[in-house]
């Protein structure tokens, strides 16, 4: 029987309706919550991420025609060579920017990169917790687009995606005809022709599916999500220091996301905070490997977290609600004239593609990642993860370049090279798919994870930077734990 996190309500609304008022603000209150589960059907296929699937989602971007922003047309550097815009700079846009760039083109063929994003930093996400343990820094995991890009002729913009203009179903094949592939609009105004548009807007949290949930929970999707997360410990931190009181924390979800965040939050606090990770599943991590769900067992329990699966109608009070279950694909809006032609979506908002990563009905359009979907042999949808869209970026690269010079296109197949998760500073699962039954655990685990992200690193240049950084911060670390040894040993303690 599946059971769902139903409501997110701060506990001074239920003890006392007067203080309400005062609670309005996530970022800038401290508060508690409760937990209220609700049991719910049977057969309810994610009861947390469909407990409120009847509130509709804001949507994520208003029609243009609701500001008046003055329009400019963006003007590529040259008119004849190949136009491609790359929307969103996460492990699919930004590895395929990377990957066209390291091909060799004929020198008119060779075509002119754009890449829009949001923000103004790539977001290595696999290694977000580790903001929390204090084991990275910003800069190593989430670099400037303007300093990877800096030594190639990758143009970068930095705005939101507001609208596409596809005009590659107005009978246009896929060859590099000389009619534009269509347009897209940006927040700002600015309006980009492109021949080849690439969809690579990953996907963000969904706080719509339980109410509260947006008002009081925080996510952990985002660079600013693992700030505010952060910031929210060390106010908790300070407030309760010297205090008998524990911090106490809830995570919502035992997926990998969940697990990972219990597990670092859970040592970052030690004795001085209380973990609780609820699941509606009966099962932590139901769809990963055994052994690595036998290892995060094991740690979770060692830091005493409190898993509540499958639970009854219960009443939790927390200091700090992590929210890690539901995302959706923040897919732009097409202009109205367009919606006979709308992208193929799937119920959850990810764009279709055929197996060569284009668009079903748009030869012109690209979509990997997160925000895109396709089944692999068995007819299961790829997972949203790294992995796919890291392996994807190198086949719409290749693709971008077969359909530029008129060859044929590589159907994509997936290779799944296995699953980590972090478990703490020192801690961590890797079951690689190659050797069955394999699970390398603790500081092995911990070190091999390390290695394989630091060789998943953007460019040549970035990789060296960190790499010489966390060499010297684990230099630093041996020398002082040496000394700690040594001081404990003279002193005979
Ligand atoms: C905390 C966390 C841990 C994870 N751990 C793992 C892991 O261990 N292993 C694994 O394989 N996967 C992991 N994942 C999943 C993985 O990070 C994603 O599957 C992957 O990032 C998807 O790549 P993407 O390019 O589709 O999206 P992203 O990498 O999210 O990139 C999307 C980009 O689009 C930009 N964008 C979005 N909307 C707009 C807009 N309207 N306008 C302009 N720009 C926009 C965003 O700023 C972002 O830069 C984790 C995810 C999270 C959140």
């Amino acid at each position: 029987m599946a059971l769902a996190a139903s409501a997110l309500t701060p506990l001074n609304r239920i003890s006392n309706a007067n203080r309400w008022s005062q609670v309005s603000s996530r970022a800038s209150h401290s508060f508690n919550v409760s937990l209220l589960f609700e049991k719910r059907g049977i057969g309810f296929r994610n009861g947390i991420a469909a407990a409120a699937a009847a509130s509709s989602p804001s949507p994520v971007i208003e029609d243009i025609s609701q500001k008046e922003i003055p329009q400019r047309i963006y003007t590529w550097p040259d008119n004849k060579k190949p136009r491609v815009c790359i929307l969103g700079g996460g492990f699919g846009g930004l590895y395929t920017a990377l990957r066209l760039e390291s091909l060799i083109w004929a020198d008119d063929k060779k075509p002119q990169v754009l890449l829009v994003d949001q923000s103004e930093r790539f977001v290595f996400k696999p290694m977000l917790y580790e903001l929390l343990s204090g084991e990275v820094d910003a800069w190593e995991i989430a670099p400037r687009f303007s300093e990877l890009l800096a030594n190639t002729g990758i143009q970068f913009f930095q705005d939101r995606v507001k609208m596409l203009h596809p005009a590659d179903h107005l009978g246009m094949n896929g060859s590099t005809g000389s009619c534009s592939g269509g347009t897209v609009v940006l927040e700002s105004g600015l309006l980009i022709e492109y021949d080849w548009l690439v969809l690579a807007l990953g996907s963000e949290a969904k706080l719509d599916t339980a109410p509260g949930a947006a008002e009081f929970a925080f996510p952990f999707s985002t660079l600013e999500d693992a700030c505010k997360v952060d910031n929210k410990l060390k106010e908790l931190e300070r407030r309760k220091f010297g205090k008998d009181t524990l911090i106490r924390v809830a995570v919502v979800g035992c997926g990998y996301s969940g697990v990972e965040l219990a597990a670092t939050v859970s040592e970052r606090l030690q004795d001085r905070g209380l973990v609780q990770a609820i699941n509606v599943n009966t099962i932590i991590l139901p769809a990963a490997p055994p052994g690595n769900r036998e290892t995060a067992l094991k740690v979770l329990s060692s830091r005493k977290v409190q898993l509540l699966l499958g639970y009854l109608r219960q009443i939790l009070e927390a200091d700090l609600v992590l929210w890690t279950v539901g995302s959706k694909p923040p897919l732009p809006q097409l202009e109205p004239c367009d919606r006979p032609h709308e992208l193929p979506l799937n119920g959850r908002g990810q764009a279709e593609t055929d197996e060569t990563l284009r668009v079903k009905g748009h030869p012109r359009i690209f979509a990997l990642g997160d925000s895109s979907a396709l089944r692999d042999m068995n007819g299961r949808i790829l997972p949203a993860t790294a992995q796919v869209a890291f392996q994807q970026a190198d086949f719409t690269g290749w693709n971008l370049w077969a359909a530029i010079n008129d060859r044929p296109l590589l159907p994509f197949r997936f290779q799944n090279l296995g699953e980590m998760m972090t478990l703490g500073r020192n801690d961590a699962a890797l079951s690689p798919s190659f050797i069955e039954g394999l699970t390398l655990e603790g500081p092995v685990g911990h070190a091999a994870r390390k290695i394989a992200y630091l060789l998943r690193l953007p460019t040549d240049e970035h990789r060296l930077k960190v790499g010489i950084s966390w060499l010297t911060k684990s230099a630093v670390d041996s020398v002082a734990s040496l000394q700690s040894t040594l001081s404990k040993v003279l002193s005979g303690s």
